[in-house]
């Protein structure tokens, strides 16, 4: 395609309105605080659908919408039931002919994690696309009506066909797989780094600066089908114990993601902890907690000797959706592994 792609809203349907599914989970877009001067202190998640929607007008001119409240939590307490069944119903309404596109608003917070799922495990070149809000529904200034505004104007445009899961937060069109939640309090609170955003959307103007170049949705093996193992993260700071890994491995952990200091480095009790869990059957994948860049390969820790797989430029809790997924596709062997993440 094009790569610089300008579309208007009203571009699938001629003579129609697109019909977008917008499929609310929680989060701070519907949150609501007893004071409009509160940004913190609300509760997460208690603003129904119908609510969001009616509070922007301006979506009854962008498109037809069909509205459906999938859960009310705060994404803190987001598990992986309701990842299936987000990506169930994801791929069901994107089967439909009279579904054009697909909104799912979520919280902030692990909205990354949900943001590179779907990007892996749906099955449609139809655009999906989630946005949140940093501030209530109920706070002065809030801005989660704009970035749903935003978020419909962008799964109605032709131009984010094929472009994966995408989010739309402040404007900004970024990809699932390269968005990170970087400040706790700041509007501007997502940013995609190294690589910076696909795109933006303003007053109803939709454009793409460039198209990202990793396989997504129907070009992965990936699926919400199967069962998904228990992966989960550790880390590595001046003056860590090997206590956490060894408790992983006997409670029979099938994955362990470190993040890593700079480069992936680990500290000798951690490295030495992963490479005994390698020994009993447990995947490794040396990640960064420093929050951009990439862990290169055999960089900091000799990954091919003991047995690790190296992250690349995803985070740890990025690198723990893909460990997941390829472990429930069945790819063990570490090579296998390894090319998994350096191509998704
Ligand atoms: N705790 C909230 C959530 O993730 C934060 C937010 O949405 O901004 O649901």
């Amino acid at each position: 395609m094009n790569p610089i792609a300008t579309a208007p809203s009203h571009s699938i349907s001629a003579g129609m309105l697109p019909r977008v599914a917008v499929l609310a989970t929680g989060g701070t877009i519907a949150g609501s605080a007893p004071d409009a001067a509160q940004t913190a202190g609300y509760q997460a998640g208690v603003v129904g659908v119908d609510a969001l929607l009616a509070a922007v007008p301006a979506l009854a001119s962008v498109a037809s919408i069909h509205a459906e409240q999938v859960a009310s939590i705060d994404s803190k307490d987001l598990d992986l039931a309701l990842w299936h069944a987000l990506a169930a119903r994801i791929d069901a309404l994107a089967a439909r002919d009279d579904i054009d596109g697909i909104v799912v608003t979520h919280g902030t917070d692990t909205l990354e994690e949900t943001a590179y799922l779907l990007h892996l495990v749906v099955k449609t070149a139809k655009p999906v696309v989630l946005t949140a809000a940093m501030r209530p529904a109920s706070a002065l200034s809030a801005d989660g009506p704009l970035n749903l505004l935003g978020a419909v104007t962008v799964a109605s445009a032709h131009a984010a066909h094929g472009q994966g899961v995408l989010v739309v937060f402040n404007n900004r069109i970024h990809c699932a797989r390269d968005i990170a939640k970087t400040s706790t309090y700041a509007v501007d609170a997502f940013q995609s780094h190294e690589v910076g955003a696909l795109g933006w959307v303003q007053d109803g103007r939709v454009e793409f600066q460039r198209t990202i170049v990793r396989p997504h949705t129907a070009a992965t093996p990936f699926s919400a089908g199967s069962a998904w193992p228990v992966v989960e993260i550790v880390s590595s700071y001046a003056g860590v114990s090997r206590i956490a890994i060894d408790a992983l491995v006997a409670a029979g952990v099938r994955g362990i993601v470190v993040a890593g200091t700079g480069n992936g480095s680990l500290h000798a009790a951690v490295q030495v902890a992963l490479a005994e869990a390698v020994q009993h059957g447990v995947a490794v994948v040396r990640a960064s907690r420093v929050g951009s860049g990439h862990v290169m390969h055999n960089g900091a820790a000799p990954d091919d000797a003991l047995g690790f797989v190296s992250a690349g430029s995803l985070n740890p809790y990025k690198a723990r959706v893909l460990l997941m997924l390829a472990l429930a596709a069945g790819m063990t062997e570490r090579a296998v592994l390894q090319l998994a993440f350096d191509t998704y």
